[in-house]
């Protein structure tokens, strides 16, 4: 049985566009964190519409439809904004609760821009966040649009990923191989290391994927890019009809 999801070694595993010959590049993979946004969102989209969590967890829509407004506002920038486990114990002590409503607070929020600066982070419970989340929604474009069911006809709906990064039950143990493969390969350029090395690699991990057995239903990504509130009003066929303005 041939398989073909596209992979290119030395190119973003995303867009396909080559990867600088860094090796402090990062996503090591992806051309941009951006594109390795797009990748995941993908993965996730892919995995709750299989796994019928799309069609039965508010949660879960809620949460896809607040990533894809990010990718369109230009991507969340997930590394820039996690916060170091010390300033968020900083911040739970210092606030204790929701510093808008007194409720239990449950979440930290950015108060502008990617700054982890505890000057910058504020104590919210879940529904003080998305209300605020949801105040940065700005109408998506036609564009904007016609690029999201791009992303669902070509790369969510197809059984077979058609971008081996999009597949959603294997990517993350491609990734470990992959990732530390490149990492060397542009190390020892210089030094007469094969390139063919890593197609050999994609072949064997073709292989090894079909060998595999089950389906792995978890899903790979945590509800971390909450946002809006249940009831907002986006229903099925206005999910998408929103972005993220910058600067969320
Ligand atoms: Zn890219
Ligand atoms: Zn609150």
């Amino acid at each position: 049985m041939t398989q073909s999801f596209r992979f290119e070694p030395d190119r973003c595993a995303n867009c396909f566009q080559p990867l600088p010959d860094d090796e402090k590049h990062k996503p090591a993979l992806f051309c941009t964190e951006l594109c390795n946004s797009i990748a995941k969102d993908v993965r996730y989209w892919r995995k709750a519409l299989r796994n019928g969590s799309l069609q039965d967890d508010a949660e879960t829509r809620l949460v896809l439809h607040t990533r894809i407004a990010h990718l369109l506002g230009g991507g969340y920038n997930a590394v820039a904004r996690t916060i170091p486990a010390g300033v968020r114990a900083f911040v739970f002590g210092r606030d204790e609760v929701c510093v808008q409503c007194g409720a239990p607070g449950q979440e930290i929020d950015h108060i502008e821009g990617d700054s982890n600066d505890p000057e910058n982070l504020q104590l919210l419970c879940t529904d003080c966040h998305r209300a605020k989340t949801a105040t940065h929604f700005v109408p998506a474009t036609e564009e904007q649009n016609a690029f999201v069911d791009r992303l669902e006809q070509e790369r969510v709906m197809p059984d077979e990923p058609s971008q081996l990064c999009d597949d959603e039950m294997f990517w993350q143990q491609v990734e470990r191989i992959l990732r530390p493969e490149r990492i060397n390969r542009i190390r020892y350029a210089a030094t007469g290391f094969n390139p063919d090395t890593s197609v050999q690699l994609v072949d064997q991990i073709r292989a090894l994927k079909y060998r595999r057995p089950g389906f792995d239903d978890s899903l790979e990504d945590d509800h971390s890019a909450r946002g809006l509130d249940d009831d907002s009003g986006y229903g099925p066929d206005s999910y998408f009809a929103k972005a993220m303005a910058r600067d969320d």
